[in-house]
């Protein structure tokens, strides 16, 4: 069994990019800037924020951070975001979801200069990866493909199992699992609430990538030795034991699972590190133009 390092995989990645933006310097070209758009004091969002903050720290971007408390207006966030569509020094934004429930949150999405929405939820980009042309990728699909190269995991004619059809995770990942593509090529299948027999489904398949919000979902009689799993899942779970109160499960129950896997990711560790780093990478192709000339 492989131990998927997500954390490793991430900082090699970051360095990448660091790299990429010290020659940009060099060459006189001003640093990526990202900005991101906050609302309210969610401890889930405030970690995942200040961790995307040091990311570009790490990579060399600037980066601005836009505060709301929770009772803020959609039009103040639409303003905010009219803002940072025109403003030239800004290559690319995001709003941290979710949102409190008086905003609409696909408004909000919508509002978003496609060329500048770097998390890819835009149905612009959404709709342009599906079809396999240049876009922003959603960050945390894109991480997972991104961990499935870089350890030569085979997906070509492999059956793949994905969890969960949400519009951030389960649908995306399906979609560029199945693209003509390496890492792709794979015979997907997607189950959600209401699919009959899904641990029979689970069993066939190759590779299992899990995103339920289901702490320990996936227990072992669900899978098949060799199999390759991607556990997307953190959920807070309360622990008094931890400084925190809580600690972060992933979808798969790991210990009993994990020795019948070729490949898994760990909970924290694995994917979660990676879609920062996707961020980061859709944060430099567009200051470099690469996706959508500037
Ligand atoms: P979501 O929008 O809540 O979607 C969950 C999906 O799981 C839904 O499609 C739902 O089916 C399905 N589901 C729930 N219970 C099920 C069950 N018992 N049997 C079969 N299907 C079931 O969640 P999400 O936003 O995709 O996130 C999923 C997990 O990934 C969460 O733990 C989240 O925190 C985590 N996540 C992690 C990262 C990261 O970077 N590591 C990024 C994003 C999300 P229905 O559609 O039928 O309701």
């Amino acid at each position: 069994m492989t131990l998927i390092d997500g954390k490793k995989t991430a900082d090699d990645i970051k360095r990448e990019i660091a790299a990429e933006v010290q020659k940009m310097v060099a060459r006189g070209l001003k640093r990526p800037h990202l900005a991101a758009i906050l609302v309210g004091h969610d401890g889930g969002s405030e970690t995942y924020v200040a961790n995307k903050v040091k990311a570009c720290e790490v990579c060399g971007f600037r980066s601005t951070l836009i505060r709301h408390e929770d009772d803020v207006s959609e039009q103040v966030l639409l303003d905010d975001i009219a803002r940072l569509n025109a403003d030239p020094d800004v290559d690319g934004f995001i709003v941290q979801l979710p949102l409190p429930r008086h905003i609409d949150e696909q408004k909000i999405i919508e509002a978003i200069d496609f060329r500048k929405d770097v998390d890819g939820f835009h149905p612009i980009n959404v709709g342009r990866m599906s079809i396999g042309l240049p876009c922003f990728k959603s960050a945390t699909p894109a991480g997972i493909i991104e961990l499935l190269a870089r350890y030569d995991i085979p997906t070509r004619g492999k059956r793949c199992v994905v969890l969960g059809r949400s519009n951030i995770v389960g649908k995306p990942v399906a979609t560029l699992m199945m693209q003509k593509s390496n890492p792709g090529d794979a015979t997907v299948t997607v189950c959600h609430s209401a699919t009959e027999g899904l641990a029979d489904i689970t069993r066939q398949a190759d590779i299992i990538i899990a995103a339920l919000g289901r702490p320990g979902f996936v227990t072992a009689d669900m899978v098949k030795d060799g199999v390759t799993i991607i556990d997307v899942g953190t959920t807070r779970v309360p622990d008094p034991s931890r400084k925190s109160g809580f600690r972060l499960s992933g979808d798969v129950d790991f210990d009993n699972v994990a020795p019948k896997c070729s490949f898994i990711t760990p909970v924290p560790g694995g994917v979660g590190p990676m879609t920062i780093c996707s961020l980061m990478k859709n944060t430099l192709l567009a200051a470099t133009g690469a996706v959508y000339p500037r």
